[in-house]
């Protein structure tokens, strides 16, 4: 049992998450396998590793649509254990995930999204409904800078290109001033342009919000690499600095293929 398992690190008073001894098994498969892990708040954190490491199932367990066997995932100043809490709570918390593929309301514009978004105008599904102050107004045009679409706020959502709906569903998520923000492979379908625009977005939220990338594109790891950790088997391998995690060769092993040295694929 989880209340039986004591911290092995105090939490800190600058950890946003800290994670102990956790373990999921799917069917007698142990898809997170006594995983720890320990983030600071405004960190922006890199998590890699090949396919059927554990990735999402991470952001599952801390985002509570998945409950782990044990451990425990302490969250936040007061210490939340997002084990015992539900998905939606979890969220109210402040802990907001952008799945891979982006979900925006097509029919409406880039600016109505965002609106929308606020945890203001929560339940209201009008923009004529809901009165815009001007600090919702001043936050929208905020957000809008910051994802670099202020030049489209008036189209569709449905006429976007893909990475500018990606930015626009992480402005959704910044509507709601999220404290640690999930992102599942942003840069997946992205040009090379667009990959680049997205890693200079994530930084600049670095310090502002605590973010979680799960990436697979190295090039774009490397952009926006600070700590990086890489998962097998449901554990963490190795954490570091890109250099650091690129040059051991447990890493190149499992991670990069058996053939290949310290040259990332
Ligand atoms: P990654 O995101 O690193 O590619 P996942 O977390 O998606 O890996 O999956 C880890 C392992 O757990 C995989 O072998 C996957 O098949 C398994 N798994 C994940 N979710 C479930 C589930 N809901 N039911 C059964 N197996 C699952
Ligand atoms: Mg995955």
């Amino acid at each position: 049992m989880s209340d039986s398992v004591t911290p092995k690190k105090v939490k800190q008073p600058q950890f946003i998450l800290m994670v102990e001894d956790v373990n999921k098994t799917f069917d007698g498969f142990k898809a997170i396998s006594n995983l720890n892990f320990y983030m600071d708040k405004g960190e922006l954190r890199t998590i890699i590793g090949p396919n059927g490491a554990g990735k999402s199932t991470f952001l599952d367990l801390i985002t509570g649509r998945t409950r782990p066997d044990s451990g425990h995932i302490l969250y936040g100043e007061e210490d939340h254990d997002l084990t015992k809490l539900r998905e939606y709570a979890i969220n109210r918390l402040g802990v907001a995930r952008k799945f891979q593929t982006p979900s925006v309301y097509d029919d409406h514009t880039v600016f109505d999204n965002l609106l929308l978004s606020l945890p203001e105008s929560r339940g209201v599904f009008s923009s004529i409904v809901f009165r815009l102050n001007s600090e919702a107004s001043d936050r929208i045009d905020d957000i809008l800078k910051t994802i670099r679409l202020a030049d489209s706020q008036k189209t569709m959502a449905g006429n976007l290109s893909h990475g500018q709906k990606q930015w626009l569903e992480i402005g959704m998520l910044l509507a709601q001033r999220p404290k640690l923000l999930l992102v599942d492979e942003p840069a997946a379908g992205m040009s090379d342009e667009e990959t680049e625009r997205t890693g200079e977005l994530l930084l600049s939220l670095e310090g502002k919000h605590s973010i979680i990338v799960i990436e697979h594109d190295m090039e774009f790891v490397r952009q926006i690499a600070r700590k990086v950790t890489v998962l097998h088997q449901g554990s963490v391998l190795k954490e570091g600095t890109m250099d650091q995690v690129q040059s051991d060769p447990t890493v190149a092993e499992v991670y990069l293929g058996r053939n290949h040295t310290t040259t990332a694929a």
